[in-house]
């Protein structure tokens, strides 16, 4: 299934990323994550790439093992880092030999050591030329990307990532998912800028419930989202007690869906960092107020 056909404002879907485990303890666990989830009809799971050696081929196997085992549909992400354009075409052929349908296709981050993103010799500078390159060599993908809506952390404005994710869609994207955010008013006034200028694709928004602040915060530094100071406070108040920092993230997460769902996304990317119980309770929530 192509998962462009399963984005609907009437009938939005909820979809769940995972990474790759490093141990076969970590990918039991993931399994049984993933028989946690299953009953919350998740419309796709998608699963990371990483940054090399052989954590790259568990995301092929991951995702052709869900979809085999599962019936799940399974989206791998493909990054352009350290690949050449001929290693690429041949992870494409192997995920299509996998009857594999759908692909989140990315630049990725710069390797640790290295302050910049720099391609190797024949690969790729960004993710619109892995896009264009997909589409030029005829798989027959539906194709996903990544978009920011508080910008993108390279990049010199939001007017000008924007105008950068424009050229990504128009280079084929089927789809976009947002990078995770935590005030509802960062996507609204994205969406709404997106479509002024043309990009007319779905609009996915990512959620990450917080279950460790501390953890959080590092990610969001990384990734220039921004923690609302109110919630910033109320979970500084807390963070020493884990269970009430799950229930303080599940709860605000749950309200951002409420909202992003009242006001007709088409289907809502959950973060899940490889655990079931927020997501859970979050979806669980959701379904029921439908
Ligand atoms: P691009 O779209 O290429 O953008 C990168 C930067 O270049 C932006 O600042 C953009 O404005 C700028 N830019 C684009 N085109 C041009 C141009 N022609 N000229 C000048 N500037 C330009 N990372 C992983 O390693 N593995 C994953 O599995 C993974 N999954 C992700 C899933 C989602 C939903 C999201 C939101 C992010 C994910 N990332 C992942 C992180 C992502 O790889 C990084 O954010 C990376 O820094 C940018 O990737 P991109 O595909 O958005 O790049």
């Amino acid at each position: 299934m192509k998962i462009r056909n399963r984005l609907n404002p009437s009938n939005p879907c909820f979809s769940f990323e995972f990474f790759p485990p490093k141990t076969p303890e970590g990918t039991a666990n993931l399994l049984k994550t993933l028989e946690d989830l299953a009953p919350l009809e998740p419309g796709f799971v998608s699963v990371t790439y990483g940054a090399g050696g052989s954590t790259r081929d568990k995301t092929l196997e991951l995702v052709a093992r869900i979809k085999r085992e599962t019936g799940i549909e399974a989206m791998a992400h493909i990054t352009c880092v350290g690949h050449t354009r001929d290693e690429l075409r041949e992870l494409l052929s192997r995920l299509a030999d996998a009857k594999l349908e759908n692909v989140l296709a990315l630049r990725g981050d710069p390797p640790q050591g290295q302050t910049s993103y720099e391609p190797v010799e024949g690969g790729f500078r960004y993710a619109s030329e892995l896009v264009r390159f997909i589409r030029e060599e005829d798989f027959n993908f539906c194709v996903g990307g990544a978009c920011y809506p508080e910008g993108h952390v390279e990049t010199a404005s939001r007017d000008e990532d924007l105008r950068r994710l424009k050229e990504k869609v128009d280079a084929g994207l089927d789809f976009v998912i947002t990078q995770l955010f935590f005030d509802n008013a960062f996507y609204f006034d994205f969406v709404e800028r997106a479509r002024r200028i043309g990009i007319n694709v779905p609009i996915v928004p990512g959620i990450m419930p917080i279950t460790n602040f501390e953890q959080v915060q590092r990610f969001t530094r990384l990734c220039g989202a921004t923690v609302p100071m109110r919630l910033g406070l109320q979970m500084e108040r807390v963070k020493d007690q884990p269970e009430a920092v799950v229930q303080l993230g599940v709860a605000h997460a749950t309200v951002q869906c409420m909202e992003l769902l009242s006001r007709g996304v088409p289907g809502i990317h959950f973060y899940t960092l490889n655990k079931s119980p927020a997501t859970r309770m979050i979806v669980s929530a959701l379904r029921a107020r439908s």
